[in-house]
């Protein structure tokens, strides 16, 4: 029996045929159990950077193909200024990020240009699928994406950072560094 239902399994999710560069809206069906699959209701995913789908045994969510998000039309990246000012820049966080951002150039002055190079960088990349699925938070979706931050004597450094992802295409800012990326 499990052996049957991991094959009509396998068969449903050909039954999709999802191409590498196609992107689905995950939609789940509200429920009480203590699942993932509410967590990524609505969100956009690229098809090679996705929850597992089915997410379980059961698991009634639904894949809708849609059109590839385009910038600032089906697709928003939203960056509260306060994680910089108020995190990065800060020194209530003992955390080594102020001295690694100043090092690089940056000062709490910048939170507005970072806010808008975080945007712009991100939302270019989430919607030509170069990000990184993490699995679920507490509440939501997370996916890595690597931002080039132009740094002190016009080098480049290559960051990861670490963003939610919200129904209809919307991914906002959790983890302004969250490493070096090559
Ligand atoms: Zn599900």
């Amino acid at each position: 029996m499990k052996l049957l239902n991991e094959v009509a399994e396998r068969l449903l999710q050909n039954l999709v045929a999802r191409k590498e560069d196609d992107w689905i809206e995950w939609i789940a069906q509200p429920n009480d159990w203590q699942d993932d699959c509410d967590k990524f209701n609505g969100c956009y995913f690229n098809a090679k950077q996705m929850p597992k789908h089915p997410q379980h045994e059961n698991c009634q969510c639904r894949l809708e193909k849609i059109a590839k998000p385009i910038p600032n039309v089906t697709a928003r990246a939203t960056c509260d200024i306060r994680k910089f000012a108020g995190y990065v820049f800060s020194d209530k966080y003992d955390n080594g990020k102020k001295e690694l951002f100043e090092s690089w150039g940056y000062t709490i002055e910048d939170s507005e240009y970072l806010q808008q190079l975080y945007i712009s960088q991100v939302l270019q990349k989430y919607c030509n699928g170069d990000y990184v699925f993490k699995g679920a938070g507490k509440r939501y979706g997370r996916v890595e994406i690597v931002i080039e931050l132009p740094i002190s004597n016009k080098k480049r450094q290559m960051i990861k950072t670490g963003w939610i992802l919200l129904p209809k295409g919307e991914i906002k800012l959790s983890t302004p560094f969250s490493g070096f990326a090559n």
